[in-house]
C-alpha cells in the first residue's frame, strides 16, 4: 500500500465520520423535539383529566363505588407545577419556556424560581 492509498483512505474515513456526526446530530435534535412533544402531551393530558374530574364532579353519580378508573390527582399551585416541569428537565423562562433544558441549570430559570 502506497501513500497515496493510504491517505485516500484517510480522506474516506474522515468524510465517514462527518456523515455520522451529522446523523447523531440529527438525531440529538429529533430527539429533543420527542421529548418536548411528549412533555406537551403530558400537560395536556393532565389538564384534561383535570377538566374530566371537575365534569365528572358536577353529575350526580349513580353507579356503584368503586366501579370508576382513579383520576391522577392533579397537584395544586402554578409555581409548583413549574418547579416541577423545570425538575423534569424543560426551561420555564420566558426565554426558552417549554423547551428541553439540554445543558443543565439555566439561570433565566433559576431567577425565575427564586422570585
Ligand atoms: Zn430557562
Amino acid at each position: 500500500m502506497d501513500k497515496q492509498d493510504i491517505f485516500a483512505q484517510i480522506h474516506q474515513l474522515e468524510e465517514q465520520m462527518g456523515m455520522a456526526y451529522a446523523d447523531l446530530s440529527a438525531l440529538k435534535q429529533r430527539v429533543i423535539l420527542l421529548l418536548e412533544e411528549n412533555q406537551r402531551l403530558s400537560i395536556e393530558n393532565q389538564q384534561l383529566r383535570k377538566v374530566l374530574k371537575e365534569v365528572d364532579e358536577e353529575t350526580p353519580v349513580t353507579e356503584v363505588a368503586g366501579t370508576k378508573e382513579p383520576v391522577v390527582p392533579t397537584s395544586g399551585g402554578g409555581i409548583d407545577n413549574l418547579a416541577r416541569l423545570y425538575q423534569e428537565g424543560f426551561h420555564i423562562c420566558n426565554v426558552y419556556y417549554g423547551h428541553l433544558r439540554t445543558e443543565g441549570d439555566c439561570l433565566f430559570c433559576l431567577s425565575f424560581l427564586k422570585k
